[in-house]
């Protein structure tokens, strides 16, 4: 290794550690569930965004291990050269139906589905309007782009209005969140989706946190302000509630033919796999047929939060399930994970860059899974610290 290199990142990690920034990864010695082993001790999970359980299911498994005894562990290569397999164009189509849209198109991941699409659609001479709050795939997926790039103050259709304003040469993009996933609050997608038809611009809205919690049956963000038809584009991942991995883009049947042709990470990386496809079928079916785990979710999240509320914690300004618990510095956010942890809870702490400066907070998901039983274990342990830390 280069000396000056090596250096350098033992002076990075040091300035991180000392700013409360580092990240330690905790390594699970199990599934993702409700409880989860975590070095030999069984921690309460609010950590992972298995809103529904959907990641180790009994249905899911069977139907990951039913596809790999019939189509293997891989695909082969990238579809243009290996072909597609049934199994892939099976969720395609159910996927679109689900989301009420023509076409579907599957990716590797939901990060690869954000920079595959928004490359795809703009690039040099067209401007992308982005919330200030984007998720970090989307970020990159505008500079990858090469398009012009405005950035709108967060959820504020005024700022929104007067970038549209200026002058705009060239095809433009409003891309957004659907939830915003550090502090639970829903994008106005209805008054975007207006503004995006007044400048004759596109919409594109990333759905990761809405699917499986958002609209009828969790359909997502589009069902949620029954915009069916009004938004372009859709971004979708699995890695949430629908419990396994990989990302898609829902929309026109012209739109995934395009993006097919176009979208690099389509054209130049592997499909997802066949476990994983097989999965997240079986994910949707369950959706489609049943919305008890959708509205479970809501009445523990609902519970957790006015609980925490009654305690004196700020959990900002959530409209979902996801519940931030606002500390402010990154130090003590931090400590108050690590008590947690001793305490039976396993919530991690968010500071900067994934949150502002000054805006750290214990980010709590809330999963179907959890019982009454769990949340009060858990709020009796956030108000333990809080009067230990002296924040409550
Ligand atoms: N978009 C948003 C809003 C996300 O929160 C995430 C995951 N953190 C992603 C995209 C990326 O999804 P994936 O994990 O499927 O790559």
């Amino acid at each position: 290794m280069n000396h000056d290199f090596q250096i350098f990142m033992e002076d990075e990690l040091e300035n991180l550690r000392g700013e409360g920034l580092y990240n330690n990864i905790r390594t699970l010695e199990g599934s993702q569930g409700a409880w989860v082993k975590i070095s030999g001790k069984e921690v309460l999970n609010f950590s992972s965004n298995n809103y529904l359980g959907l990641a180790n299911h009994p249905d899911t498994v069977k139907a990951a291990r039913k596809a790999i005894e019939k189509y293997g562990v891989g695909p082969g290569a990238v579809r243009t050269i290996a072909g597609t397999m049934t199994l892939h164009e099976k969720l395609e189509e159910k996927l679109a139906e689900f989301k009420k849209v023509e076409a579907a198109l599957t990716f590797q991941s939901g990060f690869n589905a954000n920079l595959a699409v928004i490359s795809a659609v703009v690039g040099k001479g067209d401007i992308i309007y982005s919330d200030e709050l984007n998720h970090a795939s989307i970020i990159d997926g505008c500079r990858l782009s090469g398009a012009k790039v405005k950035v709108y103050k967060h959820g504020d259709m005024d700022s929104l209005q007067e970038v549209l304003e200026e002058e705009r040469e060239g095809r433009g993009l409003i891309v957004t969140d659907g939830v915003f996933s550090m502090d639970g609050d829903i994008a106005k997608l209805d008054e975007i989706a207006e503004l995006a038809e007044k400048y004759n611009v596109l919409t594109m809205v990333d759905d990761a946190h809405g699917e499986g919690v958002l609209g009828s049956y969790g359909r997502g963000i589009v069902d949620h302000f029954n915009l069916h038809g009004e938004v372009d584009i859709e971004i979708g991942t699995f890695s949430k509630a629908l419990g396994t991995v990989g990302g898609c883009v829902a929309g026109s049947k012209t739109l995934v033919e395009y993006l097919k042709q176009k979208a690099r990470p389509f054209l130049f990386s592997s499909a997802v796999t066949p476990a994983d496809v097989a999965a997240t079928i079986k994910s949707v079916e369950i959706l489609k047929k049943d919305d008890s785990l959708v509205q479970k979710l809501w009445a523990s999240g609902d519970y957790f939060k006015d609980n925490m509320k009654k305690a004196g914690f700020d959990t900002g300004d959530s409209q979902t399930p996801i519940t931030p618990v606002m500390i402010g510095e990154a130090g003590t956010a931090a400590t108050f994970s690590k008590r947690l942890f001793e305490e039976g809870v396993f919530a991690q702490s968010i500071g900067y860059p994934t949150v502002p400066r000054g805006k750290a907070r214990i980010r709590v998901m809330i999963s179907a899974v959890h019982s009454r039983d769990d949340l009060d274990f858990a709020l009796g342990k956030f108000e333990k610290i809080g009067y230990e830390l002296e924040l409550i």
